[in-house]
């Protein structure tokens, strides 16, 4: 299976509109007469959800039999013009929606199309929410290394054991690790802060992004590394080390970004 039987126009152009150039007049005399902007007509639709669209089209048209292997996330990013982390985030939705089944290492592939719904489900980029916690939370334990209340702190060691017992029954949840990064957000002792990385949280928790995470949890090296990067940041935290906080909090989000985007298929 390759590229050549799946027809696919770029996401940039998708959209009904193409770009459009136009001047500007700059009203002071020796000002530029005009400067060029381009403008890019823009849908509304996150990118990844119109590529996944396009990549259901043709798998509804027939364009690839169930039990096919779609072609790699780089051919389709190549054919889309497309980021692969883009192309990923679709494969995933698509899988949501039942319509492929990705496995990680492997690749996508076509189930029976009577198992998918014509609806996509239309969450958040699960990299987007990644690059937005990358600015607040590594803050946020810093904050927490000053601020936790003793509750907290047990907290976050309630939140570890959890995730250790997952770990050593190869059962990953979501749950504890979301415990342990709000139970930080919450130390922090800003209720504004905590408000906001509750809604991304919630964002976190919709079914692409659950799935997304999915897939990188059933990877056992990114599952210790993970545990690790936990431990160095209460470790800073519990130490009121402000510093060693922020850069725990920013190397573990770095690594989760870094696996979200690696090769995998
Ligand atoms: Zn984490």
């Amino acid at each position: 299976m390759n590229g050549k039987t799946i027809k696919l126009s770029s996401g940039q152009t998708s959209g009904q509109k193409q770009g459009v150039a136009l001047w500007v007049e700059q009203g002071n005399g020796t000002a530029a007469l005009g400067e060029r902007m381009k403008l890019q007509a823009v849908s509304n639709r996150k990118l990844y959800i119109q590529i996944a669209d396009q990549i259901r089209d043709q798998i509804l048209a027939g364009a690839v039999e169930p039990g096919r292997q779609l072609p790699s996330e780089r051919d389709l990013a190549v054919s889309l013009g497309v980021s692969r982390p883009t192309v990923r985030e679709a494969l995933i939705a698509l899988e949501v929606a039942g319509f492929v089944e990705v496995r990680v290492g492997v690749g996508a592939f076509v189930r029976d199309q009577s198992k998918g719904s014509a609806a996509l489900p239309e969450g958040h980029s699960p990299i987007e929410i990644m690059r937005v916690r990358r600015l607040l939370e590594p803050e946020a334990a810093a904050l927490a290394s000053q601020n936790i209340s003793p509750e907290g702190t047990a907290r976050m060691a309630e939140a570890m054991r959890r995730m250790q017992a997952e770990t050593a029954n190869n059962r990953w949840s979501s749950e504890s690790d979301r415990m342990l990064h709000l139970t930080i957000a919450e130390g922090s002792g800003n209720t504004m802060l905590r408000e906001v990385l509750d809604l991304l949280w919630n964002s976190r928790f919709e079914v692409v992004d659950t799935k997304f995470h999915e897939h990188l949890a059933s990877m056992s090296a990114v599952r210790t590394h993970i545990m690790d990067d936990h431990a160095r940041i209460v470790a800073g935290i519990v130490q009121g080390n402000a510093e060693a906080a922020r850069e725990a909090m920013a190397t573990h989000l770095d690594f989760v970004t870094a696996s979200m985007l690696g090769a995998w298929d």
